[in-house]
């Protein structure tokens, strides 16, 4: 179906942060899959693992027990606030189940009526129907039909309008700690602990959607534990989870995950054996000191870099925003146009809301590769600033 707007660009190889198109060229990759290949692209660890599971077991469905899934729940809620996990094969799916674990606590918990879920604007949650609901983005939605009901969207990080909105009817707020579509936008600490102090107080669960900014993105495990008070009930990952194989999870307390009881909810494919040994050498090789060490080191010097570009080039970049490697530069000229004239200098960015590029590369990312990028995005700002002379 037509529904992409595509490069016209294909590749046959990847190696770390470096893609090789068809027709035999080199690029460097900071899309990475949109911040999903989290540990470039084959990864020896996850290609010996998946080559070692692929000859043993695919996939035998959730009737039975499935061992290298319990790894992974284990390893998650060892990390985490979580005590259970639901995996699926997408972000969206880890979504849906967030969404409906909630309205079942309520349920379960006797309080029916609250089925309420409020989201903010600039969010992305995924492309099914309680997705593109929850996230209210207006493109998303028309030509479906009425917009479900229950679902309300208020300015990000707008905690008096909130306030105002939670009512004996809110069942969960969703939110991502770091916005990835919209633009890049994180919300500070402060912001993260008063949100979580507010839904507490109301008596309505708190999701995070960690899909995008989860991981290690943030140059921790999870974007929430920068901040000291936040734990939310339950969480959706995915994208690096697998880091380019299929895999989501949905991750609770066992308090919000009460109404999620045998029947309720279910998956074919989410947490085949052959997915979740793929997913445990990821989150083996993500959750160290090395990897969440050097995204905030990386991320520390591409964002200084990224600053001085924007002194150079004050008439071509607004703002360098985000967090971690999850880094949104705000374009003055078109930031479709840009990322087109980047491809030209062989640089690989993703475009973003608010006329943002987007930089989401591995998160073992080199200095050196984080220095090639900036020196690749000035030049992609000089043919900018030419052109414009020119015109
Ligand atoms: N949530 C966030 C924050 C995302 O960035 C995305 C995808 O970009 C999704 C949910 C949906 O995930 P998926 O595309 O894997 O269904």
């Amino acid at each position: 179906m037509g529904v992409y707007n595509r490069a016209p660009l294909a590749f046959e190889r990847g190696e770390g942060s470096r893609l090789y198109s068809t027709d035999g060229e080199e690029f460097l990759d900071c899309v990475g899959g949109i911040a999903t290949t989290g540990l470039g692209h084959a990864h020896p660890a996850l290609v010996k693992t998946l080559k070692e599971q692929g000859e043993k077991l695919w996939h035998v469905s959730n009737i039975f027990r499935i061992p290298q899934q319990e790894a992974l729940a284990d390893r998650l809620c060892a990390a985490s606030f979580a005590d259970v996990v639901f995996f699926t094969n997408s972000g969206t799916e880890a979504i849906e189940c967030a969404l409906k674990a909630a309205r079942r606590y309520h349920v379960v918990n006797g309080q029916p009526d609250r089925v309420d879920i409020i989201g903010f604007d600039g969010s992305f949650h995924g492309r099914s129907y309680a997705a593109v609901n929850a996230s209210g983005n207006a493109s998303y939605l028309e030509g479906f039909g009425p917009r479900l009901p229950g679902y309300t969207q208020l300015p990000f990080g707008d905690w008096e309008a909130l306030k105002a909105a939670l009512s004996p009817t809110t069942a969960a707020v969703i939110i991502e700690p770091v916005q990835g579509e919209g633009g890049a936008r994180a919300l500070t600490e402060a912001q993260l602990n008063e949100l979580r102090a507010m839904t507490r107080e109301a008596g309505v669960l708190l999701i995070y959607d960690e899909v995008q900014c989860g991981m290690g993105r943030t140059g921790k495990l999870f974007a929430y534990e920068w901040a000291s008070d936040a734990e939310p009930d339950i969480m959706c990952v995915a994208k690096a989870l697998g880091g380019g194989f299929p895999i989501g999870a949905c991750l609770a307390s066992a308090e919000a995950a009460r109404g999620m009881t045998v029947g309720v909810h279910g998956s074919t494919f989410g947490g085949n054996p052959l997915a979740m040994a793929v997913g445990v050498t990821a989150f083996d090789t993500i959750n160290s000191e090395e990897t969440l060490g050097n995204v905030r080191d990386v991320a520390g010097y591409f964002v200084q870099q990224l600053n001085g570009l924007k002194d150079r080039y004050p008439d071509l970049i607004v703002d360098v925003r985000g967090k971690g490697l999850l880094i949104g530069v705000k374009l003055v000229s078109n930031n479709r146009e840009f990322m087109a004239l980047a491809r030209d200098q062989k640089l690989l960015v993703a475009g973003g809301g608010d006329n943002c590029i987007r930089l989401l590369p591995a998160l073992n990312l080199t200095q050196e590769e984080a220095s090639e990028a900036v020196a690749k995005l000035e030049k992609t700002l000089d043919v900018v600033r030419a052109s414009q002379k020119a015109a």
